[in-house]
């Protein structure tokens, strides 16, 4: 019985891949080129695809329009970093230990992205793409973990979690100059290996940088990992953008907003610049939020509860598009669970890579041909280790375990605001059982983060003594 079971399955699975290498190959002409547009910590419904009654993002909703609009669509962590490092390895951070949000610790080697890891840039390095990391990098301060030495042949943007928005407080001319956690946030810029002087609100200098490799490299295949670091806090805006809402009188909320149509001009530049060149139909473009929005810095999350760092679903279920003209359908409105690792594995797969490592998450397209029933993923799962939480999707279906031990069980097709505790003891045995075995492959943190900053700056109090320049 077993045995039949396992050759059904074999089956289907040859018969699943026959046809998506099909598929895949009619659609391609060339390698397509793939850009990846993160934002920082925007909340769910701080965007029009997502029904926002406030903020216009004309340009996001065109990306949902001509393609597929995800409305439950994850990211691995409800912070910055591993969120990061889940992104742009395919692989659960947990399973080589990047479980913290790291500090910007330019000479410590431990404390970013293993180079056990493989980055989706040096996946796509392999099938000759040109690749270019612009924006918040946050996986590494070290030289060994720079964007220049994880597959990017450019970087624009900086190394730390965080960064001002306006040149004139860009005053730390280079790292050797930052003395504390957050004075990295006013470093100047760094264009590959250089310090640059900048004149552009930051958000905009980003989508220049990204418009300006496009033009580069029309000719070629390329990956481009847009950062933005918007909305993220300092909440900083210019006046161009903040005119745009004379009728939101919260001063916070009318910053973010601002910020927030920062981002959707520059994605607006950067479609017309694709259509401009003629090669929007071979560029796969996805936009999402690396964790839910910060309710202390007024994103709205709708009906999610609560925000950013929680394992409530505002924290983890964020902003989703995703386009591919002609190749993916325009339009879609995609409900089964996905999560930010299928990115990878959708890359990989349409550039026809094989990836080093074994890969968590699942290539999409095939999952968004019409008439596909199957879901790509049975359950996902999350873990904050300093606080001893964890959660696990499995189907409708949310266990999450708080910190203090206590376990609550939540129907999402229900209940997506996490009201009601359903308390079935059975299936929150179940779930835990799944999880603990999921966990069975993690290792734990590799380094201290953010939370640790003090203990991290008494073991090493020369943490920021003779940094090299760059
Ligand atoms: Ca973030």
């Amino acid at each position: 019985m077993k045995l039949k079971l396992i050759i059904y399955l074999y089956l289907v699975m040859l018969l699943l891949s026959c046809k998506e290498q099909k598929s895949i190959v009619n659609l391609q002409k060339k390698s397509p080129n793939i850009i990846l547009i993160v934002t920082d910590d925007l909340g769910y419904q701080d965007v029009g695809f997502n029904g926002s009654t406030d903020i216009q993002t004309p340009y996001l909703d065109e990306i949902a329009n001509n393609g597929v609009k995800f409305t439950n669509a994850y990211v691995t962590y409800a912070v910055c970093g591993p969120s990061r490092a889940g992104l742009i390895t395919g692989r659960y951070q947990d399973r080589f230990g990047f479980s913290r949000n790291p500090l910007f610790t330019p000479k410590d080697s431990l404390s970013g992205l293993p180079l056990s890891e493989q980055t989706m840039a040096e996946a796509l390095k392999i099938a000759d793409y040109k690749t270019m990391a612009i924006g918040k990098w946050h996986l590494g301060a070290h030289a060994s973990q720079r964007p220049l030495n994880r597959g990017f042949d450019e970087f624009f943007g900086f190394l730390s979690g965080g960064h001002k928005y306006f040149p004139e407080e860009y005053t730390l001319n280079d790292i050797s100059e930052v003395k504390s956690q957050f004075d990295a946030y006013n470093t100047k810029l760094l264009k590959n290996d250089r310090r640059v002087e900048e004149t552009e609100y930051l958000t905009d200098a980003l989508s220049r940088e990204a418009v300006n490799f496009i033009d580069r490299n029309k000719d070629n295949p390329f990956f481009m990992y847009l950062a933005y670091n918007a909305p993220h806090a300092p909440l900083q805006a210019t006046e161009k953008y903040l005119s745009r809402y004379p009728n939101i009188k919260d001063n916070k909320r009318k910053t973010y907003a601002a910020m927030v149509s920062a981002v959707d001009d520059g994605v607006g530049e950067i479609l017309k610049t694709l259509r401009n060149l003629n090669i929007e139909e071979n560029t796969l473009i996805v936009f999402l939020s690396d964790n839910g929005g910060a309710l202390q810095h007024s994103a709205n999350n709708g009906k999610l509860r609560a925000g950013k760092s929680s394992l409530y679903e505002g924290g983890i279920r964020v902003p989703f598009a995703m386009q591919w003209k002609g190749a993916i359908p325009a339009g879609k409105v995609y409900e089964h669970p996905i999560i930010s690792l299928d990115i990878f594995a959708t890359a990989v797969s349409i550039a026809q890579v094989k990836p080093k490592n074994e890969l968590d998450g699942k290539n999409l397209l095939p999952f968004l041909e019409e008439g596909n029933i199957e879901k790509p993923h049975d359950s996902l799962f999350w873990k904050k280790v300093d606080a001893g939480s964890y959660a696990i999707r499995y189907g409708d279906l949310k266990l999450i375990q708080e910190k203090d031990g206590t376990q609550k069980l939540f129907n999402l097709s229900e209940d997506v605001s996490e009201k009601f505790n359903i308390n079935e003891t059975i299936q929150m045995k179940n779930l835990e059982e799944a999880f603990k075995a999921w966990d069975e492959d993690n290792i734990p943190p590799a380094f201290l983060g953010l939370l640790q900053d003090k203990e991290y700056t008494e073991l090493n109090p020369d943490r920021y003594d003779d940094v090299e320049e760059y």
